[in-house]
């Protein structure tokens, strides 16, 4: 008989796992415009298959043996992420994972005890909850504020007990595209802070951060690592390159973090304890690489403008993302599912907003190609009339 955790996780995914039955219905019809998920539409960035391919024949005994975090990759991270956040990262605060993913899976598995208390912002990315209950933690969903998807900071405080132990902000936000202020993640550390005093222990902050490369040109990117010590970092090079089949990414502790010799070794436990979360060889060598890549952001930000200012001229209410590349867009009919369902007949694909815990609303995915955009606005602008 399974694990009766394995209920909680199979309830958690119940809404995507039915649309996704929808989705392949639909998806492989060449004349369908795909908007559901972060997935590719054309071919993958040409550089990648080149970075990969310089590093698959073996130099030495050595090249495909088993791998852990190896000292390189770890290096050339640090070493990036110091030059873009101003923040001197150590080669061991570095944990290379299978992508974001991992890295939550290995952050909880290293802070969570059952029966203490996650916090995470709805709408959610739709698998932190199925997470949490695998570790047997408690997910506790806070709404983000209505008007502009800034995090409720108010009702965050409010949220905090003396078994929470950890707090998830997804910045860039997936599926708003929201990026928080840095007076929100300033005022969010000093709730924390106090937070942590009062309870005796500290709350950690994992900032899920798969996004924040993909940052619009009229927005900027703060990592709450800058504002809260107690911050573990999770990212992916799945999104930048839109390459999520290919797994890599990393977990980096923030170097204001104390006791950092503790929680590295946590971090290693858990990628051991996980089934070996490591990314393979080959995603390793070539991560050099891969850091100097990205999709065309240019391309991007001229399917997000275009695309939102169709829909809102067809009476659509939405708010420009300032990063990631999902549109979130209120549903016409409150019955998101039954409207996903019209445009999939017409040929268009969404994502609905009760995957993420969200009905009355739907995600579009900029990773489809214009043409797909052009021959989707009639059946948005009919579906709206
Ligand atoms: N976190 C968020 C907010 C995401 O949107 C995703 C992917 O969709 C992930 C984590 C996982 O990223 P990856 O599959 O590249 O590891």
């Amino acid at each position: 008989m399974p694990a009766q955790r394995v209920q909680h996780i199979a309830e958690a995914n119940a809404t995507l796992l039915s649309f996704i039955e929808t989705w392949d219905r639909y998806r492989h019809d060449p004349e369908v415009a795909d908007f559901a998920f972060g997935n590719p539409q054309e071919p993958a960035i040409e550089g990648f298959g080149r970075a990969l391919a310089a590093v698959t024949a073996p130099t030495d005994k050595h090249h495909y043996e088993y791998k852990r975090s190896e000292d390189e990759p770890r290096r050339s991270v640090a070493e990036h992420l110091e030059a873009w956040r101003g923040q001197p990262f150590e080669p061991e605060d570095i944990a290379l994972t299978p992508g974001a993913f991992g890295a939550i899976a290995v952050a909880m598995t290293a802070l969570i005890d059952p029966g203490e208390e996650v916090i995470y912002q709805i709408p959610p990315w739709f698998f932190y909850e199925s997470m949490v209950a695998s570790v047997g933690g408690v997910p506790v969903g806070v709404p983000v504020r209505d008007d502009d998807y800034d995090l409720d900071l108010d009702a965050i405080a409010a949220a905090i007990s003396e078994r929470t132990r950890m707090i998830i902000v997804n910045t860039p936000h997936s599926p708003t595209g929201r990026i928080y202020p840095p007076a929100t993640l300033q005022r969010l550390a000093e709730i924390l802070t106090e937070a942590s005093e009062r309870v005796g222990s500290p709350i950690y902050l994992l900032s899920d951060e798969p996004y924040s490369r993909l940052v619009f040109s009229n927005a900027a990117f703060t990592s709450p690592a800058q504002y809260y010590p107690n911050t573990l970092i999770s990212y992916s090079y799945g999104k930048i390159l839109l390459t999520p089949g290919q797994r890599i990414g990393w977990l980096a502790l923030s170097p204001d973090m104390p006791d950092r010799e503790a929680m590295r070794n946590a971090v290693f436990m858990a990628q051991i304890a996980g089934g070996w979360l490591f990314p393979s060889a080959i995603m390793q060598y070539a991560i050099d690489d891969l850091e100097g890549l990205s999709i065309d952001l240019v391309e991007l930000e001229r399917k997000r403008d275009r695309f939102v200012e169709e829909l809102t001229s067809m009476g659509y209410e939405l708010r420009s993302p300032e990063g990631t590349f999902y549109l979130w867009v209120r549903s016409p009919d409150p019955d998101d599912v039954a409207f996903m369902e019209r445009l999939a007949e017409e040929k268009v694909l969404v994502l609905p907003g009760t995957t993420c815990e969200s009905p009355g609303h739907f995600r579009i995915s900029l990773t489809a190609t214009p043409d797909m955009i052009e021959r989707s606005l009639p059946v948005f602008r009919k579906a709206n009339a």
